[in-house]
């Protein structure tokens, strides 16, 4: 099988569907996207299940690389096979290509790996002509048929493989429906159809200066090359990035026998899904077109009708549909999107997916077919994508308020969530107006792949035409953006910038709000409140009142039966924990001390500390914040009721705390007046006062002044050359957590000591906090279990770690400082051309957003077997904005460490990531698990 995929190319499909061995219906199967694409693979399995599949083959993405490593051409084994392939199919058929009289009409289909919505383009009715049109024309008896399919070919064919905008084709054709006084293209007669295409021939000579060719064989070529190309184009490149899919995966083509919805009423064109892709409801549910082909419904040019009501149109077929589409659910277990077309009252299947869906209908499609006995919990858990969980956080508009809109206008509820923002029309404009800091809803006839940018950035999406199968309810429910399309009153006038419903008019940057669950359309500002998880988390709802939080919470609830790391949550404040609890969170791994500090009034008194040049006026600050800290401390031990809790000694941006330099002398020369009014005599002596101590401050601001703060005095170097901030801190801690226990709670404060590079570093400060310690338990008689660890975040840590570990109770990855420091980059300052790394391919990714493995990954595994050789319980942790990605989840599952740390909202998808990697991994070293589960037990989930 190997050797043979490698150099076999051409692959068929539905050539012999009658044979009782499913290796003859197809030669490839559904597994083989890799090399077949996923269109190439579906369509083989569905034809080996048995699905009516029109024939045809498939050109394999190895021929794709070839082709480009060649520079444009294939070499001659793959052309013979293809010229194999096609003749098998004149065969089946029992047509041929470009024949006069019985002419084989084919469609060439793009289709990669991973399914990139109309990110490629199809050509259909290939293999027409001058001649082979008459030929269709005679042998259907139906001219206008024959002759639209060709004008569609022409616009399709001049578009993909001539680069001719479809503008240049859409409007000889609206001025022919005009001439004809049609409102319909299925209306226009066969003659005036003749003469549209004589304009089209003249479009292609005028504008691709090119003229169309006649010849049949010459089309199949160039549109087989243009499918090639096409993986290169600007929009799929997008596309890729924004999905993480490799740029060398190459894409298939397919070539198929062509069958036709557009020959009358009783043929029509469809696509659907076998559950609701936006709610996940168990319900058949899609949308048709009767009398049309292809794109037509995708693109969203008419407005669809539900495929409930093809039951009514054509029963037969649409049992067969129903009957077909649920096998295949049932054969891939999983939710399909198919595409269909009804030719004459019969079904022919064009395509199966597994159906991308909303993050709600991810989790209650997941858990209904648990239920349904479809798939294991484990399966469950791989199809929920962690990152969509973040949906169901999403706000909903305030109930109360929504009670006193009217809504101007109802489409289709195509992507759930509610957004409101300001009106922007098109894509650039989406972008450049949210760059300077709009909120904005992006209003469109209809979206397309070039739109993907300005949705990107949009909190919501509003289309007039299309479905709930267009492009912008396909990307918008995949962005996890709020989307209503199809909302038919309204009226864009994309020159002025204006929208209208009915009487009233809006302009560019006027408020809109879109409901994605209910389709209601509000030109107004209406305030959003919290999801219902949210409501339910925060206990403003019950639990049994919300069915999003029931499967929410059964989804997370497997996942933990699953997962091998802890989870825990970076919160600074008690308001922030009582939020993770909630969310799931086992303890605290990154408490920042220095944030509980950003309070405006608790400000002056960092300043006072900081500022101090003597020891005394420090201690005499530091009094004053002891109290405050500790206040904190208590409120956080409350909250996570005996669970740990990480908090890291004071690791301030100086700079951030300070008046700046310039503030201040503004500050003196106001002072000082225009006519250096201080110093004169009739000057108040008060006056004089405040200037000495604004120079007093000026200077000592000076004299802290850092060339490159974040490689200052930070961190443990600001505890070692003040030891009174770390006595102070350690303090504040035990007296809280003797307080809490003294309320009978129990308390696991982990102490972790910042930046450090070397284990003496380390020793100073375990020094002062056991000291510290000893004295607060003694006088209190209390003990409290506690830890001292540090945070692992500059290389020569990983490096030196078995040193390290012989101070260090536990580690923490700090993997932001971690990745600026072995990179040498500063995350601030690296706008300017990590963005351009990327795209350019000499990143992977953003190292700040998912960990680099091949570099600071390599630190993490030195420090990791460094630190558990002198120590082999050593608890370890990451505490870094990585610990809620769930690629960098799975990395951290890999490597052994004991837990990750997200922020509040990131848990329940830290959990959930963290189910799959162990999942996976499992999978994947089937040896390693023992071991891997031998490693010191996780925390009860509670
Ligand atoms: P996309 O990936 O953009 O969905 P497809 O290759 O699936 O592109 O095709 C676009 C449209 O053309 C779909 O509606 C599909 O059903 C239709 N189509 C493709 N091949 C055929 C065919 N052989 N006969 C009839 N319709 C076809
Ligand atoms: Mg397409
Ligand atoms: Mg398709």
């Amino acid at each position: 099988m190997q050797s043979a995929s490698a150099t076999k190319f051409v692959w068929t499909f539905g050539m012999n569907p009658k044979a009782s061995d499913p290796d003859l219906r197809a030669e490839g199967r559904g597994d083989m996207k890799e090399l077949l694409g996923g269109k190439g693979a579906g369509l083989a399995e569905m034809s080996r299940t048995g699905a009516p599949v029109p024939p045809g083959f498939t050109i394999a993405t190895s021929a794709c690389r070839l082709w480009s490593e060649r520079g444009g051409t294939l070499p001659p084994e793959v052309l013979v096979e293809i010229d194999v392939g096609l003749t098998q199919l004149e065969e089946a058929l029992g047509r041929r290509l470009g024949d006069a009289k019985k002419p084989l009409l084919v469609s060439v289909r793009s289709g990669s790996k991973f399914s990139m919505p109309g990110m490629m383009d199809t050509i259909l009715n290939l293999g027409l002509n001058d001649a082979t049109v008459e030929g269709l024309a005679a042998e259907t008896g139906n001219p206008r048929f024959a002759w639209d399919c060709y004008r569609r070919f022409l616009q399709m064919f001049g578009n993909v493989v001539f680069d001719i905008e479809k503008e240049s084709f859409e409007h000889l054709l609206v001025k022919t429906r005009k001439a004809a006084k049609v409102s319909t293209d299925a209306e226009i007669p066969a003659e005036k159809l003749k003469g549209l295409i004589a304009e089209y021939k003249k479009v292609y000579s005028q504008i691709a200066k090119r003229e169309f060719p006649q010849d049949v064989r010459t089309q199949l070529a160039l549109a087989r090359d243009a499918v090639f190309q096409s993986w290169g184009n600007a929009r799929a490149v997008t596309y890729r990035r924004l999905n993480d899919i490799p740029d060398d995966l190459g894409t298939a083509v397919n070539v198929q026998g062509m069958v036709f919805g557009n020959t009358g009423e009783r043929s029509g064109t469809g696509v659907g899904f076998t559950r609701n892709p936006s709610t996940g409801a168990k319900e058949f549910y899609g949308e048709f077109l009767q009398n049309a082909q292809g794109e037509d419904v995708v693109a969203g040019i008419r407005t669809p009708r539900p495929l409930t009501e093809l039951e009514r149109v054509m029963p037969e077929a649409f049992r067969e549909l129903r009957e077909i589409t649920s096998r295949l659910e049932k054969h891939y277990r999983d939710v399909q999107d198919f595409e269909f077309t009804i030719q004459d009252d019969r079904l022919f299947m064009l395509q199966t997916r597994n159906g991308k869906r909303t993050g709600f209908a991810a989790v209650h499609i997941a858990c209904d077919m648990i239920d349904e006995g479809l798939i294991s919990e484990e399966e469950a858990l791989l199809r929920v994508d962690p990152d969509s969980l973040n949906q169901l956080l999403h706000p909903v508009f305030d109930p109360e308020k929504r009670q006193h809109v009217l809504w101007d206008a109802h489409g289709l509820p195509a992507s759930p969530g509610a957004a409101t923002g300001r009106v922007v029309f098109t894509a650039d404009d989406a972008v450049s107006r949210s760059a300077q800091g709009w909120p904005v809803v992006l209003v469109r006839q209809e979206t397309e792949p070039n739109d993907i940018h300005g949705m990107h950035v949009a909190k919501g999406l509003l289309t007039a035409t299309g479905g709930m199968t267009s492009h912008a309810a396909v990307v918008g429910r995949q962005m996890g953006k709020p989307a209503v399309v199809g909302c038919q009153a309204l009226r864009i006038n994309l020159k002025r910038k204006t929208l209208t419903i009915g009487q009233k008019t809006v302009k560019e940057g006027d408020p809109i709000s879109v409901d994605g669950s209910t389709g209601e359309v509000i030109l107004a500002e209406v305030p959003t409140v919290p999801s219902e998880v949210i409501q339910v988390v925060m206990g403003n709802r019950k639990p049994e009142d919300s069915q999003i939080w029931g499967g929410f919470e059964r989804i997370l609830a497997i996942a933990d039966r699953y997962r091998r790391l802890g989870v825990r949550a970076n919160a600074d404040i008690p308001r922030d924990a009582k939020l993770a609890f909630a969310f799931g969170a086992e303890g605290i791994g990154l408490c920042r001390t220095e944030h509980m500090f950003f309070d405006e009034d608790r400000i002056p008194l960092v300043q006072a500390m900081i500022l101090a040049d003597s020891l005394a006026d420090r201690e005499k600050a530091l009094a004053k914040l002891l109290p405050l800290q500790r206040a904190d401390f208590e409120g956080l031990f409350e909250e996570m009721r005996g669970n740990p809790v990480t908090i890291r000694l004071i690791d301030p941006p100086l700079h951030e705390f300070l008046p700046k330099r310039g503030d201040i002398k503004a500050e003196i020369a106001r002072v000082v007046g225009p006519a250096g009014g201080v110093g004169r005599k009739s000057s108040p002596p008060e006056e004089a006062k405040r200037l000495e101590a604004l120079e007093d401050l000026l200077e000592r601001v000076e004299a802290l002044h850092e060339f490159n703060p974040m490689l200052g005095h930070r961190g443990c170097r600001l505890g070692i050359t003040f030891p009174e901030i770390t006595r102070m801190q350690a303090r504040a801690i035990f007296e809280a957590a003797v307080a809490v226990s003294k309320r009978g709670i129990k308390v696991r404060p982990e102490i972790m000591v910042p930046l450090v590079g070397d284990a003496k570093e380390l020793a100073n400060q375990r020094e002062i906090i056991v000291a510290e310690a000893a004295k607060v338990l003694e006088r209190e008689g209390v003990e409290v279990d506690y830890l001292v660890g540090t945070m692992i975040e500059v290389p020569r840590a990983c490096v030196t770690a078995e040193k390290i570990a012989s101070e260090a109770e536990f580690f923490s990855f700090g993997t932001n400082d971690l990745t600026q420091t072995t990179f040498g980059m500063s995350r601030d300052d690296s706008g300017s051309f990590l963005t351009e790394y990327v795209s350019r391919g000499l990143l992977p990714a953003d190292p700040f957003a998912r960990l680099d493995r091949e570099g600071v990954g390599e630190l993490i595994k030195i420090a990791v077997a460094k630190g558990r050789s002198v120590r082999p319980n050593l608890k370890i942790g990451i505490c870094g904005e990585h610990g809620g990605d769930p690629s960098s989840i799975e990395f951290c599952n890999e490597v052994g460490l004991d837990y990750v740390s997200a922020s509040p909202f990131r848990v329940p998808i830290a959990r959930l990531a963290a189910a799959r990697a162990a999942i996976l991994s499992r999978a994947l070293h089937p040896e390693r698990a023992k071991r891997v589960e031998g490693l010191p037990e996780k925390k009860a989930a509670q």
